[in-house]
Protein backbone atom coordinates (compact mmCIF):
# COMPACT_ATOMS: atom_id res chain seq x y z
CA UNK A 1 0.00 0.00 0.00
CA UNK A 2 1.43 3.05 -0.98
CA UNK A 3 1.04 6.09 2.45
CA UNK A 4 0.53 9.23 1.48
CA UNK A 5 4.00 10.86 1.93
CA UNK A 6 3.45 13.37 4.49
CA UNK A 7 1.58 11.07 6.49
CA UNK A 8 5.10 8.77 6.20
CA UNK A 9 7.49 11.45 7.49
CA UNK A 10 5.12 12.76 10.36
CA UNK A 11 5.49 9.08 10.93
CA UNK A 12 9.03 8.50 10.77
CA UNK A 13 9.23 11.62 12.82
CA UNK A 14 8.29 9.87 16.41
CA UNK A 15 11.54 7.18 16.07
CA UNK A 16 13.59 10.46 15.80
CA UNK A 17 12.89 10.66 19.66
CA UNK A 18 14.24 8.05 20.81
CA UNK A 19 17.17 9.48 18.89
CA UNK A 20 17.24 6.42 16.24
CA UNK A 21 16.49 5.66 12.58
CA UNK A 22 12.79 5.28 11.73
CA UNK A 23 13.72 2.66 9.27
CA UNK A 24 15.35 0.47 11.49
CA UNK A 25 13.34 1.47 14.37
CA UNK A 26 10.73 -0.90 16.07
CA UNK A 27 7.02 0.12 15.26
CA UNK A 28 6.34 0.73 19.03
CA UNK A 29 7.53 4.24 19.06
CA UNK A 30 4.44 5.28 17.36
CA UNK A 31 2.53 4.88 20.35
CA UNK A 32 4.22 8.47 21.03
CA UNK A 33 1.75 10.03 18.31
CA UNK A 34 -0.73 8.12 20.17
CA UNK A 35 0.14 10.18 23.35
CA UNK A 36 0.57 13.29 21.59
CA UNK A 37 -2.54 13.33 20.51
CA UNK A 38 -4.57 11.56 23.06
CA UNK A 39 -2.91 14.20 25.83
CA UNK A 40 -1.72 16.76 24.31
CA UNK A 41 2.15 19.02 24.55
CA UNK A 42 2.34 20.86 27.51
CA UNK A 43 4.55 23.98 28.14
CA UNK A 44 5.78 24.77 31.46
CA UNK A 45 5.40 28.20 31.94
CA UNK A 46 9.47 30.08 32.50
CA UNK A 47 10.28 26.92 29.98
CA UNK A 48 11.76 23.02 30.63
CA UNK A 49 14.52 24.87 33.44
CA UNK A 50 11.62 25.16 35.66
CA UNK A 51 10.88 21.72 36.05
CA UNK A 52 14.83 21.19 37.51
CA UNK A 53 14.23 24.21 39.89
CA UNK A 54 10.97 22.87 41.22
CA UNK A 55 12.80 19.76 41.79
CA UNK A 56 15.76 21.33 43.71
CA UNK A 57 13.63 23.34 45.63
CA UNK A 58 11.38 20.11 46.51
CA UNK A 59 14.85 18.49 47.32
CA UNK A 60 16.00 20.74 49.53
CA UNK A 61 12.80 20.98 51.45
CA UNK A 62 13.07 17.45 52.14
CA UNK A 63 16.70 18.28 53.09
CA UNK A 64 18.73 16.81 50.33
CA UNK A 65 21.88 18.64 50.28
CA UNK A 66 23.71 19.53 46.77
CA UNK A 67 27.54 20.26 45.82
CA UNK A 68 27.24 22.04 42.81
CA UNK A 69 30.05 22.43 40.26
CA UNK A 70 31.36 19.33 41.50
CA UNK A 71 32.89 16.63 38.69
CA UNK A 72 32.41 13.18 39.80
CA UNK A 73 36.11 11.77 38.68
CA UNK A 74 35.40 7.80 40.19
CA UNK A 75 33.13 5.36 41.58
CA UNK A 76 34.75 3.73 44.04
CA UNK A 77 34.50 -0.17 44.08
CA UNK A 78 35.98 -2.98 46.10
CA UNK A 79 35.51 -6.14 45.46
CA UNK A 80 32.33 -5.41 43.20
CA UNK A 81 30.60 -3.80 45.63
CA UNK A 82 30.41 0.50 45.50
CA UNK A 83 32.12 2.31 48.18
CA UNK A 84 31.45 6.02 47.52
CA UNK A 85 32.61 8.52 45.21
CA UNK A 86 35.39 11.24 44.24
CA UNK A 87 34.74 14.25 43.63
CA UNK A 88 37.30 16.54 41.63
CA UNK A 89 39.98 13.80 41.60
CA UNK A 90 40.47 14.27 45.27
CA UNK A 91 37.79 14.50 47.87
CA UNK A 92 36.44 10.69 48.59
CA UNK A 93 32.40 10.42 49.79
CA UNK A 94 32.03 7.15 51.30
CA UNK A 95 28.63 5.10 50.56
CA UNK A 96 27.51 2.07 49.69
CA UNK A 97 24.78 3.23 47.44
CA UNK A 98 25.43 5.43 44.21
CA UNK A 99 23.13 6.67 42.32
CA UNK A 100 24.53 7.50 38.88
CA UNK A 101 22.51 9.88 36.56
CA UNK A 102 25.65 10.22 34.24
CA UNK A 103 25.40 9.14 30.92
CA UNK A 104 25.77 4.97 31.55
CA UNK A 105 28.90 4.90 28.91
CA UNK A 106 30.45 7.39 31.04
CA UNK A 107 29.62 5.67 33.81
CA UNK A 108 30.77 2.18 33.36
CA UNK A 109 34.14 3.24 30.90
CA UNK A 110 35.53 6.32 32.92
CA UNK A 111 34.19 6.61 36.13
CA UNK A 112 34.71 2.88 37.29
CA UNK A 113 37.89 1.36 37.23
CA UNK A 114 38.65 -1.12 34.10
CA UNK A 115 39.15 -3.86 36.56
CA UNK A 116 36.03 -3.91 38.42
CA UNK A 117 34.60 -7.91 37.34
CA UNK A 118 31.09 -7.08 37.82
CA UNK A 119 31.04 -3.99 35.42
CA UNK A 120 32.54 -5.93 32.08
CA UNK A 121 28.85 -7.44 31.44
CA UNK A 122 27.40 -3.52 30.88
CA UNK A 123 30.21 -2.47 29.16
CA UNK A 124 30.12 -5.02 26.92
CA UNK A 125 26.39 -4.36 26.64
CA UNK A 126 27.40 -0.70 25.61
CA UNK A 127 29.75 -1.55 23.56
CA UNK A 128 27.11 -3.38 20.99
CA UNK A 129 24.38 -0.87 21.02
CA UNK A 130 24.31 1.57 18.63
CA UNK A 131 24.32 5.24 19.82
CA UNK A 132 21.36 7.77 19.80
CA UNK A 133 21.99 10.37 17.69
CA UNK A 134 22.84 14.00 18.30
CA UNK A 135 21.56 17.52 17.59
CA UNK A 136 22.75 20.86 16.58
CA UNK A 137 20.29 23.28 18.53
CA UNK A 138 20.47 27.37 18.44
CA UNK A 139 18.96 29.86 20.36
CA UNK A 140 17.79 32.77 19.15
CA UNK A 141 16.36 36.02 20.67
CA UNK A 142 14.26 37.98 17.57
CA UNK A 143 13.41 41.58 17.77
CA UNK A 144 10.25 42.18 15.91
CA UNK A 145 10.89 45.61 15.91
CA UNK A 146 13.44 45.18 13.54
CA UNK A 147 11.45 43.14 11.06
CA UNK A 148 8.00 41.46 10.25
CA UNK A 149 7.59 38.70 12.53
CA UNK A 150 5.66 35.41 11.03
CA UNK A 151 2.77 33.70 12.86
CA UNK A 152 4.22 30.58 14.67
CA UNK A 153 2.81 27.33 17.03
CA UNK A 154 4.51 26.67 19.92
CA UNK A 155 5.89 23.20 17.90
CA UNK A 156 6.29 23.43 14.52
CA UNK A 157 8.13 21.10 12.20
CA UNK A 158 9.17 22.04 8.91
CA UNK A 159 10.42 18.84 6.51
CA UNK A 160 12.25 18.21 3.80
CA UNK A 161 12.14 17.03 0.30
CA UNK A 162 14.00 14.05 1.00
CA UNK A 163 13.90 12.59 4.43
CA UNK A 164 15.32 9.71 3.87
CA UNK A 165 18.48 11.63 3.49
CA UNK A 166 18.50 13.19 6.72
CA UNK A 167 18.99 9.83 8.31
CA UNK A 168 21.48 8.34 5.88
CA UNK A 169 23.61 11.78 6.54
CA UNK A 170 23.45 11.21 10.41
CA UNK A 171 23.28 7.45 10.85
CA UNK A 172 25.39 6.45 7.72
CA UNK A 173 27.36 8.92 5.69
CA UNK A 174 27.63 10.74 9.64
CA UNK A 175 28.26 14.41 7.97
CA UNK A 176 25.77 17.12 9.31
CA UNK A 177 22.25 16.98 7.83
CA UNK A 178 22.34 19.11 4.18
CA UNK A 179 18.58 19.46 4.22
CA UNK A 180 17.71 18.74 7.94
CA UNK A 181 13.92 18.90 9.39
CA UNK A 182 14.14 21.77 11.61
CA UNK A 183 12.00 22.00 14.82
CA UNK A 184 11.28 25.50 16.26
CA UNK A 185 9.99 26.03 19.96
CA UNK A 186 8.23 29.14 19.66
CA UNK A 187 6.50 29.96 23.39
CA UNK A 188 4.17 32.41 23.83
CA UNK A 189 5.53 32.85 27.46
CA UNK A 190 5.84 36.46 28.13
CA UNK A 191 8.43 35.19 30.99
CA UNK A 192 10.73 34.01 28.84
CA UNK A 193 11.27 36.84 26.74
CA UNK A 194 13.39 40.30 27.50
CA UNK A 195 10.17 42.75 26.50
CA UNK A 196 7.46 43.33 24.50
CA UNK A 197 7.84 42.61 20.98
CA UNK A 198 10.44 40.13 21.55
CA UNK A 199 10.84 36.20 20.58
CA UNK A 200 12.77 33.84 21.78
CA UNK A 201 13.10 30.94 19.82
CA UNK A 202 14.54 27.29 20.57
CA UNK A 203 15.70 25.27 17.16
CA UNK A 204 16.73 22.22 16.60
CA UNK A 205 18.29 19.77 13.88
CA UNK A 206 18.93 16.31 14.32
CA UNK A 207 23.17 15.77 13.98
CA UNK A 208 25.69 13.19 13.84
CA UNK A 209 27.54 12.37 16.53
CA UNK A 210 30.67 14.09 17.81
CA UNK A 211 33.26 11.31 16.36
CA UNK A 212 36.65 13.14 15.57
CA UNK A 213 38.15 9.97 14.82
CA UNK A 214 35.06 7.92 12.98
CA UNK A 215 32.77 10.64 11.98
CA UNK A 216 32.18 13.62 12.13
CA UNK A 217 34.32 16.58 13.77
CA UNK A 218 31.80 19.40 15.85
CA UNK A 219 34.73 21.17 16.93
CA UNK A 220 34.59 23.02 13.93
CA UNK A 221 32.64 24.83 11.58
CA UNK A 222 29.77 24.88 14.31
CA UNK A 223 29.42 28.62 13.20
CA UNK A 224 29.29 27.63 9.16
CA UNK A 225 26.29 25.24 10.06
CA UNK A 226 24.58 27.41 12.75
CA UNK A 227 24.43 30.14 9.09
CA UNK A 228 23.31 27.63 6.81
CA UNK A 229 20.27 26.52 9.39
CA UNK A 230 19.75 30.42 9.52
CA UNK A 231 19.35 30.58 5.61
CA UNK A 232 17.41 28.03 5.71
CA UNK A 233 14.64 29.58 8.15
CA UNK A 234 15.03 33.11 5.90
CA UNK A 235 13.56 30.41 2.92
CA UNK A 236 11.13 29.17 4.47
CA UNK A 237 9.59 33.02 5.40
CA UNK A 238 10.82 33.41 8.95
CA UNK A 239 12.41 36.16 8.48
CA UNK A 240 14.87 35.52 11.19
CA UNK A 241 17.87 37.33 9.64
CA UNK A 242 16.69 40.95 10.21
CA UNK A 243 15.63 40.36 13.47
CA UNK A 244 18.08 38.57 14.94
CA UNK A 245 19.34 40.26 18.12
CA UNK A 246 20.61 36.73 19.75
CA UNK A 247 22.10 33.93 18.84
CA UNK A 248 23.83 30.83 20.96
CA UNK A 249 24.61 27.82 19.01
CA UNK A 250 25.59 23.87 20.51
CA UNK A 251 27.16 21.21 18.76
CA UNK A 252 27.26 17.52 19.91
CA UNK A 253 30.64 18.62 20.87
CA UNK A 254 29.47 21.04 23.37
CA UNK A 255 26.27 18.61 24.09
CA UNK A 256 29.39 16.30 24.76
CA UNK A 257 31.42 18.91 27.24
CA UNK A 258 28.35 19.78 29.58
CA UNK A 259 26.16 16.73 29.87
CA UNK A 260 29.30 14.28 29.77
CA UNK A 261 26.88 12.76 27.12
CA UNK A 262 29.84 10.46 24.66
CA UNK A 263 29.49 12.06 21.35
CA UNK A 264 26.93 14.12 22.39
CA UNK A 265 24.06 11.20 22.04
CA UNK A 266 21.64 12.69 23.38
CA UNK A 267 19.22 10.03 24.64
CA UNK A 268 22.28 7.33 25.05
CA UNK A 269 21.72 4.20 23.13
CA UNK A 270 19.13 4.14 20.29
CA UNK A 271 15.96 2.03 19.32
CA UNK A 272 17.83 0.85 15.93
CA UNK A 273 16.77 -2.59 16.49
CA UNK A 274 13.92 -5.16 18.28
CA UNK A 275 16.90 -5.92 20.52
CA UNK A 276 17.66 -2.15 21.61
CA UNK A 277 16.23 -2.14 24.92
CA UNK A 278 18.02 -5.44 26.09
CA UNK A 279 21.19 -3.45 25.87
CA UNK A 280 20.34 -0.54 27.84
CA UNK A 281 22.25 -0.25 30.73
CA UNK A 282 19.86 -1.75 33.90
CA UNK A 283 18.77 -0.15 36.67
CA UNK A 284 19.82 -2.09 39.42
CA UNK A 285 24.21 -2.17 38.58
CA UNK A 286 25.58 -6.19 39.03
CA UNK A 287 27.94 -3.80 40.86
CA UNK A 288 26.70 -4.05 44.12
CA UNK A 289 25.13 -0.62 45.37
CA UNK A 290 25.38 0.63 42.13
CA UNK A 291 21.81 2.33 40.49
CA UNK A 292 22.01 3.94 37.03
CA UNK A 293 19.07 6.38 36.51
CA UNK A 294 18.18 8.40 33.50
CA UNK A 295 18.19 8.81 29.43
CA UNK A 296 20.57 6.46 28.87
CA UNK A 297 19.37 3.56 31.37
CA UNK A 298 16.31 1.67 31.76
CA UNK A 299 13.36 2.25 30.09
CA UNK A 300 15.23 5.15 27.67
CA UNK A 301 15.46 8.61 27.09
CA UNK A 302 13.00 11.39 26.89
CA UNK A 303 11.64 12.99 30.24
CA UNK A 304 8.70 11.43 30.32
CA UNK A 305 11.09 7.85 30.25
CA UNK A 306 13.61 9.57 32.14
CA UNK A 307 10.65 10.44 35.42
CA UNK A 308 10.14 6.52 34.99
CA UNK A 309 13.43 5.30 35.07
CA UNK A 310 13.66 7.54 38.35
CA UNK A 311 10.50 5.62 39.87
CA UNK A 312 12.42 2.42 39.10
CA UNK A 313 15.64 2.99 40.84
CA UNK A 314 13.64 5.09 44.12
CA UNK A 315 11.32 1.83 44.66
CA UNK A 316 14.39 -0.49 44.12
CA UNK A 317 16.72 1.12 46.53
CA UNK A 318 13.03 1.95 49.26
CA UNK A 319 12.43 4.34 51.82
CA UNK A 320 15.56 5.45 53.83
C1 LIG B 1 18.82 19.47 22.34
C2 LIG B 1 17.98 18.49 23.10
C3 LIG B 1 16.60 18.47 22.95
C4 LIG B 1 15.82 17.56 23.65
N1 LIG B 1 14.47 17.59 23.51
C5 LIG B 1 13.70 16.79 24.26
C6 LIG B 1 12.28 16.88 24.22
O1 LIG B 1 11.72 17.69 23.50
N2 LIG B 1 11.55 16.05 25.00
C7 LIG B 1 12.15 15.14 25.83
O2 LIG B 1 11.45 14.43 26.55
N3 LIG B 1 13.48 15.02 25.89
C8 LIG B 1 14.28 15.82 25.13
N4 LIG B 1 15.65 15.72 25.19
C9 LIG B 1 16.23 14.62 25.95
C10 LIG B 1 16.29 14.89 27.42
O3 LIG B 1 16.89 16.16 27.63
C11 LIG B 1 17.14 13.80 28.08
O4 LIG B 1 16.59 12.51 27.81
C12 LIG B 1 17.19 14.01 29.58
O5 LIG B 1 17.70 15.28 29.91
C13 LIG B 1 18.09 12.97 30.20
O6 LIG B 1 18.06 13.18 31.59
P1 LIG B 1 19.22 12.63 32.49
O7 LIG B 1 18.91 13.07 33.87
O8 LIG B 1 19.40 11.18 32.23
O9 LIG B 1 20.55 13.31 31.94
P2 LIG B 1 20.99 14.82 31.88
O10 LIG B 1 19.81 15.73 31.79
O11 LIG B 1 22.03 14.87 30.80
O12 LIG B 1 21.63 15.05 33.31
C14 LIG B 1 22.83 14.40 33.68
C15 LIG B 1 23.63 15.39 34.49
O13 LIG B 1 24.75 14.72 35.04
C16 LIG B 1 25.86 15.57 34.94
N5 LIG B 1 27.08 14.74 34.95
C17 LIG B 1 27.48 13.83 34.03
N6 LIG B 1 28.63 13.28 34.39
C18 LIG B 1 28.98 13.85 35.56
C19 LIG B 1 30.10 13.70 36.42
N7 LIG B 1 31.10 12.83 36.17
N8 LIG B 1 30.14 14.46 37.55
C20 LIG B 1 29.14 15.34 37.83
N9 LIG B 1 28.06 15.53 37.05
C21 LIG B 1 28.00 14.78 35.91
C22 LIG B 1 25.69 16.30 33.63
O14 LIG B 1 26.44 17.50 33.58
C23 LIG B 1 24.17 16.55 33.65
O15 LIG B 1 23.88 17.76 34.29
C24 LIG B 1 16.44 16.62 24.50
C25 LIG B 1 17.84 16.65 24.67
C26 LIG B 1 18.59 17.57 23.97
C27 LIG B 1 20.09 17.57 24.18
Amino acid sequence: MDLDPHLKMIIDRYATYTGSDPRRAPAVLLTIAFVESAFGAWHIKGGIGQLSNALQTRCQDLGVKFEFNSRVTEITVDHDRTKGIVIKDKTFIASDLVVANADAEHVYNNLISKNVKSARYEREKLRRSTKSLSGFSLLLGLDNSRGKNVELAHHNVFFPQNYDNEFEDVFNRKIPVDDPTIYICAPKDDSMVKSVNKESWFVLVNAPRHEPDSGWDWQQNGDIYAKKILNKLDGLGMNVSPRLEFLKYRTPADLENYAMAPGGSIYGTSSNSAASAFLRARNRSKTKGLFCVGGSAHPGGGLPLVGISAEIVANCIGKA
